[in-house]
């Protein structure tokens, strides 16, 4: 039975799991100090990630998206991967990753149970995303994106951030690279969290522009089905490719949420912006607790708001999006 539903009659059938806080890039907008370590924290386990997402599928959840900090950092996450394949219920396991990894590994996640793949670019100039992500490592995570669709993935996604002054240049030299790549190419607009007010307000480009741009080019907007999350989609005849706008501070944003979080420390999140996590950790120790935990689940999901209130300066408690799954 379906059970995660609000009481503005979203439903939420997309998990997004962080698996850890630790990231080994620097971008600016994220971590541009890169990460600290904390030796008080602990990620959750491999048990403690089958429990939540046995519960989460047990009330309706059909995907789950792993991610982080840089999931793939985790040397269990094989593992994971497999420990959510395996969920009764769950149909996609996805990941977001900085793609480091994935030209040696992409083959291994694949046969784990990994059914789709965002990788982060920022910029198709291999100096300026060396500038952007603090990492010399452009090559490494184009050779990912190959090897993913050797390892038999029809589609990639890839995030990328255009920022004024850095990459928005870029616009075109990424157009022409999906031209005949089968890439879904998403655009994030830059969100303003917690530790970097002076990067936003010099390089925030509104989503809209890039969607003017898009339009005047040709590109058609792709009606959503009734459950698609946030993007907007467009395609154009002559590529291969597609491009994904995602908006935060557009009008109606937050209409078609169907994503809810929970942090590597295991803390229900019921927006990225919100301003407190649900602690689950005290459920996920045992399996006897299962139906405590969708008790709380339950519980918790009533208390959601109709939007976030990124509009008024109010990025809630996240100082960045690695500390809780971007
Ligand atoms: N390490 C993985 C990666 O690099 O994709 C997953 C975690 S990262 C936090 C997930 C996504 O959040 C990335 O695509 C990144 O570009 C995006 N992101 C992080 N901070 C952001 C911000 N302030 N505004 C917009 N996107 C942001």
């Amino acid at each position: 039975m379906f059970e995660l539903q609000d009481a503005f009659a979203r439903k939420f059938q997309y998990l997004r799991l962080s698996v850890t806080d630790v990231c080994n890039f620097k971008c600016q907008y994220c971590l541009p100090d890169g990460y600290m370590p904390d030796g008080r924290k602990t990620f959750l386990t491999l048990d403690e990630i089958r429990r939540i997402t046995h519960a989460f599928a047990a009330m309706g959840t059909s995907k789950v998206r792993i991610t982080g900090g840089e999931p793939s950092l985790r040397k269990d996450f094989t593992q994971i991967i497999e420990t959510v394949a395996d969920t009764p219920g769950i149909e996609k396991v996805a990941m977001t990753t900085n793609g480091y990894r994935m030209a040696k590994f992409a083959h291994e996640w694949r046969q784990a149970g990994l059914t789709a793949i965002n990788v982060s670019v920022d910029s198709l100039d291999p100096r300026m995303f060396h500038q952007i992500t603090g990492q010399n490592r452009f090559h490494e995570v184009m050779a990912g994106i190959d090897a993913a669709f050797v390892a038999g993935f029809e589609q990639v996604k890839v995030n990328a951030v255009l920022m004024r002054g850095l990459n928005d240049g870029d616009l075109d030299r990424f157009l022409a690279w999906i031209k005949d790549n089968p890439i879904q190419l998403r655009f994030i607009e830059l969100m303003q969290t917690g530790e970097m007010d002076t990067l936003f307000e010099r390089h925030h480009v509104r989503g809209a522009l890039i969607k003017d741009i898009l339009l005047q080019q040709g590109w058609s907007q792709k009606v959503k089905a009734h459950n698609d999350g946030p993007a907007e989609v467009f395609f154009h005849p002559d590529y291969q490719g597609e491009i994904g706008l995602i908006m935060p501070y557009s009008k109606d944003f937050c209409a078609s949420c169907n994503r809810l979080r929970v942090s590597s420390l295991g803390k229900l999140h019921l927006c990225l912006f919100g301003d407190y996590g649900v602690d689950l950790r005290d459920l996920l120790s045992d399996d006897q607790d299962q139906a405590a935990l969708q008790r709380r689940l339950r519980e918790a999901l009533a208390d959601k708001k109709a939007t976030h209130f990124l509009h008024q300066g109010h990025a809630g408690m996240t100082p960045n999006l690695a500390s809780i799954g971007g």
